[in-house]
């Protein structure tokens, strides 16, 4: 144990967070109630306001930036984004811990209001209770906790709330590293509090690449379909392709990357959509269709790849295929039209911030702290590609399978054990002659 902590301080930090129980429930509660859903991104001055409020009041300066000309910012749906900064007394380390405000539809299912924000048997329901505005509220009272225990650590601690994460980041995280949010020389340590479950330090994420594919074909009459040529059974050519060839060369592609769960560390790819021939009648229509071959029909593939891929290689080896095709079937010919792409992202499990942060899941559990990677991507991505800081990892509580979910909940108990880690890994980063080992 080094001289700047010692274990009384320790217990005295975790007690003074057990004792922001009801502040911790009222502060999720009231995020939960800000709906602020994406799309289209509502209500994220609403938010950023809250926190603004909060925040100044113990002690932050705030900025509130909004993302102009990102997707999808407009003056009915400007992306509003906020930063906090607490300077601490001396010069030292910045750890910044990020959480997006944004949450997705709340879709059906719910037994309860999905913005209540209802307290029920030690669990806070609703849409992002999960994903991640309890994460982010946990945050926050270890922030607010350690700062009151340590008015003279060293450093700074920054806290954001950032739009768009659910949509790719681009009206948010994107939009600060673009400014310089992220560099290193202003920031050494990010956490992101997503809901990766208390016990887990998340280093990294899978890329994604989204693209639509079409097939053509020729109109006709449906009676003489001979004399048109259908997209739709050239799309269908496609998918059997895909399943014969493609699916088993994926899933027999596993990764070194600690991917949870585990049929994420092969290689995936979903078919998000398939569209062909005539729109569809609106629900309730009875009209009847009329009798066409389909000229085009359109999918959209979402290919998750893993760290030991390329993305020339993701995007040639479904180009491959539809070349292929186009060699080998009459009258088969596709467009391709890349829809976006993100790149795993992966911290070193050496790094600073995932040492500390899994040491002190060690000293408030009492056992191992996880390494995991993501299926999905989150905001790393941008840290690490356009702010060029790697020392970042996801850590918050909430139960990753519950995310986007009806009666998505996060545990009270739960949250505040993560709060201490969080305020924990600030005393080792923070405070003088603690470095990561002094557990
Ligand atoms: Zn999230």
């Amino acid at each position: 144990m080094a001289d700047g902590t010692t274990g009384a301080q320790m217990t005295a930090l975790a007690a003074r967070i057990a004792a922001k129980r009801d502040d911790l429930v009222a502060l999720t509660q009231d995020l939960i109630r800000i709906p602020t859903l994406n799309p289209p991104g509502e209500n994220y001055r609403e938010i950023c306001d809250y926190l603004d409020r909060r925040l100044r009041a113990h002690g932050f300066a705030t900025q509130l930036i909004r993302a102009e000309g990102a997707p999808g910012d407009s003056d009915r749906y400007p992306r509003w984004n906020i930063i906090a900064r607490c300077d601490g007394a001396r010069t030292g380390d910045c750890v910044h811990f990020n959480s997006h405000t944004d949450v997705v539809d709340a879709g059906h299912g719910w037994t309860l209001d999905p913005f209540g924000g209802t307290l029920q048997d030690g669990k806070i329901y609703g849409r992002g209770a999960c994903d991640m505005k309890g994460g982010l509220a946990a945050s926050i009272i270890a922030a607010e906790a350690f700062i009151e225990a340590f008015p003279n650590h060293s450093g700074a601690i920054e806290i954001s709330g950032t739009a768009d994460e659910e949509s790719g980041g681009y009206g948010g995280v994107a939009h600060l590293a673009q400014m310089g949010y992220f560099n290193p020389s202003r920031v050494q340590h990010v956490i992101i509090p997503e809901p990766l479950n208390k016990d887990r330090v998340c280093l990294g994420h899978r890329g994604g690449w989204w693209a639509e594919i079409e097939t053509f074909g020729q109109i006709a009459h449906g009676s003489m379909p001979f004399l048109g040529d259908s997209a739709i059974r050239h799309m269908g050519a496609v998918l059997e392709r895909f399943e014969d060839t493609l699916f088993p060369a994926m899933a027999a592609r596993r990764t070194d990357m600690p991917v949870v769960p585990e049929g994420a560390r092969s290689s995936t790819m979903n078919i998000n959509s398939i569209h062909g021939g005539q729109a569809e009648q609106p629900s309730g229509s009875t009209a009847l269709p009329s009798h066409l071959v389909p000229d085009s029909c359109r999918i959209v593939i979402d290919r998750r790849f893993l760290i030991e891929e390329r993305i020339e290689d993701v995007r040639g080896e479904v180009e491959a295929i539809l070349d292929g095709l186009r060699d080998s079937r009459p009258k088969f010919d596709y467009a391709l039209r890349e829809l976006n792409y993100v790149l795993p992202s992966m911290t070193d499990r050496d790094a600073p911030v995932a040492r500390t942060v899994a040491q002190a899941v060690r000293a408030v559990m009492g056992k191992e702290a996880e390494f995991v990677a993501s299926p999905g991507s989150y905001d790393q991505k941008h840290i690490d590609r356009i702010g060029k800081l790697r020392n970042c990892v996801a850590y918050g509580p909430g139960i990753l399978e519950l995310a986007h979910k009806p009666d998505e909940y996060v545990g009270v108990d739960d949250m505040l054990q993560s709060a201490e880690v969080m305020a924990r890994s600030l005393a080792t980063l923070l405070l003088p002659d603690s470095g990561p080992e002094a557990e």
